[in-house]
């Protein structure tokens, strides 16, 4: 078996580690006869890993007991709807920071529902930079403040987190939950599609401060109602239960290799070598603002883009796999997850020096 470096936006990597041990539970759970998969979810043998699961998020991010965490299905995407159906109560407006691709759906979605004022925009820049704090049109009354701390396309991390006074602040991490250490209690809610640092596809998890389990606006649907899955432990219907598990043991891979403040570094030291490679080549470039390019997704475009293709063929064949740049922008993009080691950075770097050398 010849594992690859994976360097895909999502699904990702996983760690090794974590596939191993899912490998050698499948068939029988810890002496249960039968995988995870095929246990009933209101088991208690599935509530405890669950419960584990849980806390074991809580622990790596800290999370105050003010805050729900919530298991759900639906991806990412759902959530654009779910936020204002939940979180609108009887305010008429919300604000969005709109900094790509991500936060612009997370718009289109919720304008379905509540008035959406964009509080702030790097539109102007092709969304190669983020607005700063003291240029967002944030509004009292709104309901919340949506953004998108890490866009995953264009590769741009915020560098900041929004002050929002009383209005709570909504974060999209999905492409960057547990990359860094953060202050959960800035937040009213925070979500992510588990596919990038938690786990595999089908899972979402939402944190979600107690205040906001509020009923949502008429005629949602039960499994849509943050507060109906609150009050049932996620358990409303049947959870992604397998999806759940791995991401349990995604936790206590993070647990093992010095949680979240490990991750930081590692995270920093990763990125900082790839950009530092690509800043000093004459043959490779990345447009994103230094001070807001994310270390989850670096985006980079050859001097010759009609050798896009040769790159990625030849790419693939040293065992660098998925480095093509989002359909709708085109180029390169390596995402570096948590799960993605040093040694896959370093053998990209090599690559790509080869490269240039040779068809530069
Ligand atoms: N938000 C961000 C920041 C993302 O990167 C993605 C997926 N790449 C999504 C939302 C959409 O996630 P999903 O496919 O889980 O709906």
């Amino acid at each position: 078996m010849t594992r690859k470096y994976n360097f895909s936006a999502g699904p990702a990597a996983l760690p090794e580690d974590v596939l191993f041990r899912a490998q050698s539970e499948l068939l029988d759970w810890q002496g249960q006869g039968l995988s995870v998969m095929e246990m009933s979810h209101r088991s208690p043998e599935y509530v405890s890993v669950a419960k584990k699961a849980e806390s074991d998020l809580r622990e790596l991010m800290n999370i105050p007991d003010n805050y729900q965490v919530l298991f759900m299905q639906g991806g990412a995407t759902s959530q654009f709807s779910m936020i204002p159906m939940n979180l609108m109560g009887n305010n008429v407006s919300a604000d969005y920071i709109n900094t790509g691709d991500w936060s612009s759906k997370a718009i289109k979605e919720a304008k379905r529902y509540i008035q959406v004022n964009v509080a702030g925009s790097s539109e102007d820049s092709n969304f190669t930079a983020v607005p700063a704090q003291d240029e967002l049109q944030l509004d009292s009354n709104a309901a919340y403040v949506h953004y998108t701390p890490n866009e995953t396309i264009r590769g741009v991390e915020f560098d900041y987190i929004p002050e929002t006074g009383d209005v709570p602040l909504v974060a999209d991490m999905s492409s960057n939950i547990l990359s860094g250490p953060i202050d959960v209690s800035r937040f009213g809610m925070i979500y992510a599609g588990a596919q990038k640092n938690i786990g595999p596809a089908g899972l979402t998890v939402v944190i979600i401060r107690d205040d906001l389990l509020q009923a949502p606006v008429d005629k949602t649907p039960t499994l849509f109602s943050y507060k109906a899955i609150a009050d049932a432990d996620s358990m409303l219907n049947t959870p992604p239960t397998f999806g759940w598990y791995l991401a349990g043991l995604v936790f206590e891979w993070l647990q093992a290799q010095g949680g979240v403040p490990a991750m930081d570094k590692l995270n920093d030291l990763k990125a900082s070598k790839l950009y530092s490679y690509i800043d000093n080549s004459d043959f490779y470039t990345n447009p994103v603002d230094i001070a807001v390019r994310s270390r989850m997704n670096v985006p980079f475009i050859l001097a010759k883009p009609e050798l896009d293709k040769l790159f990625l063929t030849e790419a693939t064949s040293a065992g660098l796999l998925n480095l093509a740049g989002h359909r709708s922008v085109g180029g390169m993009r390596a995402s570096i997850y948590n799960a993605v080691p040093e040694a896959a950075v370093d053998a990209l770097i090599e690559f790509m020096q080869d490269f240039a050398v040779t068809h530069g």
